[in-house]
């Protein structure tokens, strides 16, 4: 049977249902094939991001957060709480609620929007037509003036550390623990590696995180890097540098346990952890997605080649989100999807690839947009910073989230705001002021005239804007004008 659309869209992830959604808008018919299903064979969007990437992850991480927080924090207020105690299998299953009403809430979106859900695993064969093989083995196919591929990615896996799901675990895994782990190791110190680390160490874990190369966090502006390699060591996680795994080995005891050698400046080291996660990156899910004749191309490491506008080589096909090249990140998938729904119908949209803002959901958070000081230096700008401390912002104050500092830093000519980067409590929320700035190409001196409420954790964002032209009025400045 074959059944004639004007898209069709392979993945349900960020990317691939945010295109699906805008494309019906635009009053396309539109249908999204879906792999991803549930016990009864039924399709669950939403991909990485709502089953297994950032909503669970940050949950987890709101769970363990308010752990600590009462643990901790709440005797500084004057409460006091006895007996405090973490019914993990209760967090997780907090989790998967929230899960579960995401998912319901992208499938609900589609009946809104008349977007036809096809349950089962999609491949792009010549000829803009796509083959579904639903799960009960039928195959259908599917033809469309337009695809759109959005398979996204999956863990990156590594020899020395064969996962078993049990003891050694992939990211899915480590949102699915049972109980605290005594001894956790990770692997790798990025984004996922840090928060699923700072997660269980809140909860108890002992965590030794072990990442290949000498520099920490090397994306990140160095200034904030420094100061979260503070921040996340004495709030207990032990971060060995230059400490490349090389091997493991499942001990079967009562309790099983995982021997992780390593190599470092020392030599040959070993480790034992009770659960071992392996966060080392991931890679877009390409494979046996294309026929062999599509025309469209994947580069050397699997991902689809695209232009700017996520337009691949094949007039009428296109791919967005983690599958294609970019930082792999939900919202930069979610605009991609918009960007090639509305160029399928003849506008003109764009995404603006230099105004990506980056968060690693620590505590506190790390969040940026635009330039760090060490790639203007590379490029030879000339550069001004504002840096403002939120250990002398009255909101932070009253709310203990002192650590940390807002930086902005701007042309030194035409004082237009090439970067912020910010590590502190909300900074998430707080770095989204600058991008909507810099997308409007604002300068540090329209900061400094904007009024920002009082008091509030923004403040730091008005006097780190004011520092750059040493206009700073809560603090003294470095630099006079
Ligand atoms: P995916 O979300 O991977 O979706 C692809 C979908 O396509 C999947 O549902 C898959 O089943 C389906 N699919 C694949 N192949 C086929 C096929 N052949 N046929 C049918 N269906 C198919 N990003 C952030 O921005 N913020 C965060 O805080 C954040 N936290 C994260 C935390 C963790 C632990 C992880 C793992 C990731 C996190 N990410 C975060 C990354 C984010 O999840 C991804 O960037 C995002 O999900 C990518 O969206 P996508 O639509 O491209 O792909
Ligand atoms: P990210 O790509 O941000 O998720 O980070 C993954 C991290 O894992 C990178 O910083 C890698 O350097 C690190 N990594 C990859 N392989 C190894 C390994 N064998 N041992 C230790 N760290 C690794």
């Amino acid at each position: 049977m074959t059944n004639k659309y004007d898209v069709v869209v392979i993945g349900a992830g960020p990317a691939g249902y945010v295109a699906a959604i805008r494309c019906a808008q635009l009053g396309l018919k539109t249908a999204c094939v879906e792999k991803w299903h549930d016990d009864k064979k039924n399709a669950v969007y939403g991909g990485t991001c709502l089953n297994v990437g950032c909503i669970p992850s940050k949950a987890l991480l709101d769970s363990s957060h308010k752990y600590i927080e009462a643990k901790e924090d709440f005797t500084s207020h004057g409460i006091s709480v006895k007996d405090v105690a973490m019914d993990v299998p209760a967090m997780i299953a907090r989790k998967a609620k929230i899960v579960g009403q995401l998912t319901q809430g992208v499938k609900s979106l589609f009946t809104a929007n008349k977007v036809e859900g096809i349950a089962g695993l999609g491949k792009l064969l010549a000829g803009k037509k796509v083959q579904v093989t639903k799960h009960d083995g039928s195959t259908e196919i599917l033809e469309a003036d337009n695809v759109i591929i959005a398979a996204g990615s999956v863990p990156i896996n590594i020899p020395p550390t064969p996962l078993d799901n049990d003891t050694i675990v992939d990211s899915t895994g480590a949102l699915e623990f049972s109980s605290v782990p005594k001894r956790l190791g990770v692997i790798g110190a990025g984004v996922i590696g840090l928060e699923l680390g700072s997660v269980w160490s809140r909860l108890g874990s002992e965590v030794t995180v072990l990442e290949a190369m000498d520099t920490f966090l090397p994306a990140v502006d160095t200034q904030i890097s420094k100061e979260a390699f503070k921040i996340l060591t004495k709030q207990g996680l032990n971060i060995k540098l230059g400490a490349k795994v090389t091997g493991s080995k499942i001990n079967k005891g009562k309790a099983k346990t995982v021997t992780v050698t390593y190599t470092d400046q020392n030599g040959e080291q070993e480790a034992v952890f009770d659960k071992l996660i392996v966060a080392v990156g991931r890679r877009p899910l390409t494979e046996n997605l294309l026929d062999a004749n599509t025309g469209v191309e994947l580069d050397k490491r699997g991902f689809i080649v695209v232009d700017d506008s996520c337009a691949t080589a094949v007039p009428g096909v296109w791919a967005a989100g983690d599958c294609v090249r970019g930082p792999m990140l939900a919202h930069k998938g979610m605009e991609e999807g918009v960007m090639v729904a509305e160029r399928i119908v003849g506008k003109k949209t764009q995404v603006n690839y230099s105004l990506v803002p980056f968060v690693i959901y620590t505590h506190p958070e790390i969040a940026w947009v635009g330039k760090t000081e060490q790639q203007l230096k590379e490029e030879g700008r000339e550069y001004s910073v504002g840096n403002f401390p939120f250990s002398i912002n009255g909101r932070a104050m009253a709310a203990n989230a002192t650590e940390g500092m807002v930086k902005i830093i701007a042309d030194a000519k035409t004082d237009r705001i090439l970067g912020c980067h910010i590590i502190g409590a909300s900074a998430a929320d707080l770095v989204q002021q600058m991008v909507i700035a810099m997308e409007f190409s604002a300068s540090a001196e329209d900061i400094g005239l904007t009024m920002f409420s009082h008091p509030a954790l923004s403040e730091a964002i008005h006097e780190a804007a004011l520092a750059v032209n040493g206009h700073a009025v809560h603090m003294a400045n470095k630099r006079k004008r």
